[in-house]
């Protein structure tokens, strides 16, 4: 693959940074692009001396323009996690409405194959465990998370369309809850939520009563799983997770084993339409890609509090948890 010029959209971010990494290593030429809302130069600063590796300060729901060959495009532009959705929800929407189309486009005009990155939410409040990519999903479109799961949807149908209408290269992987380092401390999800409440000391807040569940997947499992969707020849979405599903509850407890902290889980209010079950049905990944998850909740989880543990004080004392419940009202 030496040479081949590859893009990566939201290339600042937790996902983005980790496959700038791998497609560095498997000696393509990287150009990265991202409008740092929430992606963060640190996870990339190591790349910049590379000379196969180039940084674009770019929005792209604006057009998007790349000059010479392109050969991939990964999309990976996006606000993911509930609070940032919540802060920014018409960004949201673009980038996942024109964002998708300028890039679409730009397939279609340099040749390239593009792989979008949709997620679980697409299935909304799965009224089905498992979920199997044939599940059509159970989403409130007006609510708070409407903004993500719509504009994912509307992502997978436009993709759909550009590969049926102009026959352009595309692949779809459905991304399940994913974790590892350079994830954000104050992002909201739950796992730096909880480690992040643990290293300060502070009592772990457990929205709802736990029962909700939640599968989590290492985030080099996950980039190998992208890594070989994108080399397949099948274009319909394809689930990419860690069937190893717990519940809120049990997660937390696990946290504080982990960390030793002497702190305790409190309750808080479920934050509107927070699925109550989910876990990937990996079937199809399996089978057309030979791929499963290697990498125990365990071992993810001591590296990732290593991670954490190592990031300077000032950033781990600066955040302020918020839960997003407030958005109920
Ligand atoms: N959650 C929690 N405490 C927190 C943050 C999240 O109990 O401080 C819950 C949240 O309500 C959800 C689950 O953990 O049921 C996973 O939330 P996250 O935001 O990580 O991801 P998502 O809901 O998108 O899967």
């Amino acid at each position: 693959m030496s040479g081949k010029r590859i893009l990566i959209t939201g290339a600042a971010g937790f996902l983005g940074s980790h496959l700038c990494d791998r497609f560095i290593k498997e000696g393509f030429h990287v150009i990265a692009m991202d409008n740092l809302i929430t992606g963060d130069l640190r996870n990339i600063e190591h790349l910049f001396k590379l000379e196969n590796f180039e940084f674009y300060h770019h929005d792209v729901s604006k057009f998007v323009h790349v000059s010479g060959e392109l050969d991939y495009i990964l999309h990976f532009a996006s606000p993911a996690s509930p609070i940032d959705y919540l802060k920014i929800p018409i960004q949201t929407l673009k980038v996942g409405s024109l964002g998708i189309h300028n890039l679409l486009g730009l397939a279609k005009e340099k040749n390239a194959r593009i792989l979008i990155a949709s997620t679980s939410e697409v299935y909304g409040d799965p009224n089905v465990n498992p979920q199997p990519e044939e599940y059509w999903g159970n989403v409130n479109p007006v609510g708070p998370r409407g903004v993500y799961d719509e504009a994912k949807r509307f992502q997978e149908a436009m993709t759909m369309a550009y590969h049926t209408f102009h026959e352009v290269e595309t692949r779809i992987v459905r991304i399940f809850n994913t974790y590892g380092p350079r994830m954000r401390l104050n992002d909201g999800r739950v796992l730096p939520a909880f480690i992040g409440q643990a290293i300060r000391g502070e009592d772990l807040t457990v929205f709802g009563d736990g029962s909700q569940t939640r599968s989590f997947c290492y985030v080099d499992d996950l980039i190998e799983g992208i890594y070989r969707l994108l080399f397949s020849d099948y274009v319909y979405p394809v689930n990419i997770g860690n069937p190893d599903e717990i519940t809120i509850k049990e997660f937390g407890e696990e946290i504080i084993k982990l960390t030793g902290t002497k702190q305790k889980l409190i309750t808080k209010p479920l934050p509107v339409d927070d699925p109550k079950q989910r876990r990937p049905d990996i079937t199809k990944a399996r089978e057309l890609l030979g791929w499963e998850p290697k990498v125990s909740r365990a071992e993810g989880l001591k590296i990732t509090y290593e991670y954490f543990k190592s990031l300077p004080v000032e950033v781990i004392e600066k955040i302020e948890h918020k839960d997003f419940t407030s958005y109920n009202k």
